[in-house]
């Protein structure tokens, strides 16, 4: 029976445990077999401690079964971002050296072209053959549902969004391989206490399972006995829908979505009770203020943003009443962690002064990215203290405000100017639906500030003239983009980030202000 499982097997075994959107759904009992159907899989294959199993798998119960057969297996589970191509794949199959590679019917033929010859084992969801790899559900059929004997804590190599760059693999971001069950319930006892985890509670899984943040909340409220609602894709109504009807407790969400939630109709908008809502999670990119004003507005205080990355797990907190009295921070440091806020120097600066930020993590290891020892060294200050690549200030309570990310910063006539006041900035207006604001190489300036506008439907031609007036009221002069490019959509993540490398930005010609 699977260690982590076992206290809820015992408790409620009929119990719902895991749920998909489409109405199927595994008891405790159920997920404790499937998860040792898995491990008796993997283990015939001969994967063992320490082996790596990627899955190129949408957000569906069986990439949770997966994870937790890797978990009780001692494996590393590698998911894999399904927007990417075969290259990208085959660039994180061959980076983490995965041997087993598990894809679901909709990505079987591009993970097949992206497997890699090391993979040795390849299975694909649904009942048929498909492209070289071996049908799950026969060989889950077929597999002794008492599993193997031994248990070994494995963990998860998740690669990072690839916002800045390739994606990065960060190694433990969960367990450690080999570690003792303790200590994974060691963790699961900080996410509640800390992170306000729930245990016992009912979850939504409403983004990409392989990412951090989304994986972290979901699996963690899992462990704790926790319903794990997993929507396949976010859609505004039908999350106000399950969220009313499944009773819905905590879900984490990303600005975009706040976003296109607020979009939604007056009738659509007071049709949702939410009254079982008491934690939203929210993080992974800045949220504008006035979209968390009118979150806050109309679901009430139980927003709780945390500042944090694939690298280190959460960092900071702040729920919403905090946040109403002080708007724009990300809170302070939770226990296990420290900030500093350090100049050119490298030496901490007083409250108040803006500079690199930095954590310190008190408790337990730091990362490492894998196969990248440079890239961890130039992220580290010392072995216990690293960045995630922001700018920011502290407070002289240690409130956090973060003011862009270092590389996404433009620096205009050697003034530097953060993308993510420009684009709160732009949210704000009606005729703006989404917005990136970029630095462009300009002969004069070194860079010229530009936004890349997708305009909210019914807009005039004269936006661009509109936009800069808007800018001209809020902003200093300087900061105000000095072009404005349009475009039907925005190529962005699920998880609310901006694909950079997509936005193709030496093709923009911008339209003059
Ligand atoms: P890559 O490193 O490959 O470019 P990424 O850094 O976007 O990808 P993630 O680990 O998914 O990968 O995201 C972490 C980043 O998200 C942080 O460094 C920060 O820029 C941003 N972030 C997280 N929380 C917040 C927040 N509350 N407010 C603003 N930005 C945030």
């Amino acid at each position: 029976m699977p260690t982590l499982l076992n206290r809820h097997i015992d408790r409620d075994g009929s119990g719902i445990a895991l749920a998909g959107d489409g109405g199927a759904a595994l008891t405790w009992s159920g997920l404790g077999e499937r998860v040792d159907r898995w491990r008796d899989v993997l283990a015939r294959a001969g994967l063992g401690e320490g082996d790596r199993v990627a899955a190129v798998v949408g957000n569906r119960p069986e990439a949770f079964e997966l994870l937790l057969a890797c978990l009780h297996g001692g494996l590393v589970l590698v998911p894999v971002n399904w927007h990417l191509t075969a290259s990208e794949i085959r660039h994180i199959l061959a980076d983490s050296g995965s041997r087993a590679l598990v894809a679901e019917p909709a990505y079987a033929a591009t993970a097949a072209e992206a497997r890699t010859e090391g993979c040795a084992l390849g299975i694909v969801l649904g009942d048929r053959d498909r492209d070289g790899f071996a049908a799950a559900e026969p060989l889950l059929a077929a597999a002794d549902p008492a599993g193997p004997g031994r248990q070994s804590c494995g963990s998860t190599m998740l690669y990072t969004s690839g916002t800045t760059g390739k994606p990065k693999g960060v190694v433990n971001n969960l367990f450690t391989v080999g570690a003792p069950f303790e200590k994974v319930d060691r963790l699961t006892r900080y996410a509640r206490t800390v992170l306000g985890v729930p245990a016992g509670e009912r979850v939504m899984l409403d983004g990409p399972w392989y990412h951090s943040a989304q994986l972290f909340f979901s699996l963690l409220s899992l462990l704790q006995g926790s319903r794990l609602v997993v929507r396949r894709r976010f859609d505004p109504v039908a999350t106000l829908r399950t969220i009313d009807r499944e009773q819905i407790t905590a879900v984490h969400l990303v600005p975009t979505q706040f976003i296109r939630l607020l979009r939604l109709d007056e009738e659509t908008r007071r049709a949702f009770s939410g009254a079982s809502l008491r934690r939203v999670w929210h993080g992974g990119g800045p949220c504008p203020a006035e979209v968390k004003r009118a979150m806050i507005d109309w679901w009430g205080p139980v927003l709780v943003e945390y500042y944090g990355a694939t690298e280190g797990g959460a960092v900071t907190l702040i729920d919403s009443d905090e946040w109403l009295r002080r708007p724009g921070s990300v809170g302070r440091a939770v226990p296990a962690y420290e900030l500093l806020v350090v100049g050119p120097d490298g030496a901490p600066l007083p409250p108040g002064r803006e500079g690199r930020v930095f954590v310190r993590r008190k408790v337990g290891r730091s990362f490492s990215y894998h196969n990248d020892p440079d890239k961890t060294r130039k992220a580290h200050l010392a072995p216990d203290t690293f960045t995630f690549g922001e700018l920011g200030r502290l407070d002289e309570d240690g409130r956090l405000y973060l003011t862009g990310r270092e590389q996404d910063m433009i620096v205009s006539g050697g003034v530097n100017v953060y993308p993510a006041e420009v684009e709160a900035a732009l949210i704000a207006h009606p005729g703006v639906r989404d917005v990136a604001v970029v630095g462009l190489p300009d002969p004069e300036f070194g860079e010229r500030v530009v936004a890349v506008v997708e305009p909210a439907p019914g807009t005039g031609s004269d936006l661009a003239l509109r936009l800069d007036r808007h800018c001209r009221t809020r902003l200093a002069g300087f900061k105000a983009p000095r072009a404005y490019h349009f475009v039907d959509t925005l190529p962005r993540e699920p998880t609310g980030k901006l694909r950079r490398d997509a936005l193709r930005l030496g093709d923009l010609p911008g339209t003059a202000a």
